[in-house]
């Protein structure tokens, strides 16, 4: 896509605005979904949910979400449809088959998609979406699953002012943050970037918790001094590597729960084919890239991507 000034603006209000939009319609109830529904639910909107896993819907039932059986059911008669689907086929199937969301929704709904896909995938929908006349912005998210779960994520919004306007109700039950970032596919563009240097500081703070470890620093003084130095990060406090010392993060759970290491994968790919795109120089980020794709081809793609740190910790021990 070509290079283009975005300007991101911050809108940190908690006002709920009295909206006419009840009826909403959540498609994809996995690790993130199946929270951000939840709280939907929470704040008193009707939600009815669909996913193909048996499991993703039986325990969304258990959070009030009504359960339909295909997209085109579960969308009918909402006012809004929220989505957070696995992949740039997935949400273009999902919204322009046959069967799809914008076949299906009424006319005048608000489609929201909050997928991490490349921002071409919104380009093509938004004027599928406008002719048919409804509403869609690309509203991608940050802050993990414990951010779906506690409601603290933060939207990344892109497309026209009044759709992310009318989408702040449903974007503020689900998190703490919403920016509106510029023309439609922009919220992917922000989102690709916070994820590509996510993925490089995770390796690093991996590389580097790992290296102090095995000269024989104690892993907590470690974590403490650079939590409290110039190398501190989201990687150090909130989703240190190294299992035992955040005790919240996916490495204390057996890397479970958490961003799949598949995900970064494709995340980082799609962030690489956008800078190519535009001749943008990656080396960190094309390094990110292979350490994570090893991983995968070891067999831990679906583990939490900060499963990285095992890695050069059993590659490490080999060559003992
Ligand atoms: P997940 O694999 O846990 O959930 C995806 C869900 O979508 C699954 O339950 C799957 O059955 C369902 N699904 C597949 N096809 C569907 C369809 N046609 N209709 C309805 N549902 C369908 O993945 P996740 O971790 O929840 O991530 C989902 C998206 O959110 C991805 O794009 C990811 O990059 C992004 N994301 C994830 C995180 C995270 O920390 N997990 C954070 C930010 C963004």
């Amino acid at each position: 896509m070509a290079a283009r000034g975005t300007q991101c603006f911050l809108t940190v209000t908690r006002k709920y605005s009295s909206s006419a939009d009840k009826n909403v319609a959540f498609l994809g109830l996995g690790n993130m979904g199946g929270f951000m529904a939840a709280n939907l639910a929470k704040k008193g909107f009707a939600v009815r949910g669909y996913d193909p896993s048996k499991e993703a819907l039986a325990a969304a039932a258990k959070n009030g979400i009504a359960e339909a059986n295909s997209i085109a059911a579960a969308v009918d008669g909402a006012d809004v449809v929220v989505s957070i689907l696995p992949s740039n086929k997935v949400v273009l199937d999902a919204y322009l088959g046959k069967d799809g969301v914008v076949q299906h929704a009424r006319k005048g709904a608000l489609l929201i998609d909050s997928s991490t896909v490349d921002p071409n995938v919104p380009k093509q929908i938004f004027p599928v979406a406008i002719e048919s006349g409804k509403g869609f912005t690309d509203a991608p998210v940050s802050g993990g699953v414990m951010g779906a779960q506690n409601a603290t994520l933060a939207f990344m919004a892109g497309g026209r002012k009044e759709d992310f306007e009318r989408s702040l109700p449903f974007l503020k039950a689900m998190g703490a943050k919403q920016f509106h970032c510029g023309e439609v596919g922009s919220g992917q563009v922000a989102k690709l970037t916070n994820n590509m240097l996510m993925g490089i500081t995770g390796m690093a703070t991996a590389e580097c918790m790992h290296m102090g470890i095995k000269m024989g620093l104690d892993p907590k003084v470690l974590l403490d001094v650079l939590n409290n130095s110039s190398a501190r990060s989201w990687s150090t406090e909130v989703y240190c590597p190294v299992p035992g010392l955040v005790p919240t993060a996916p490495s204390s759970r057996n890397y479970d729960g958490g961003f799949k290491n598949e995900l970064m994968v494709k995340d980082l790919e799609l962030a690489s084919s956008m800078a190519l795109g535009i001749r943008s120089p990656i080396p960190l980020g094309a390094v990110a890239t292979q350490l994570y794709r090893i991983v995968q081809s070891r067999g831990y793609g679906q583990k939490d991507f900060s499963y990285v740190f095992q890695l050069l910790k059993e590659d490490a021990e080999k060559k003992k």
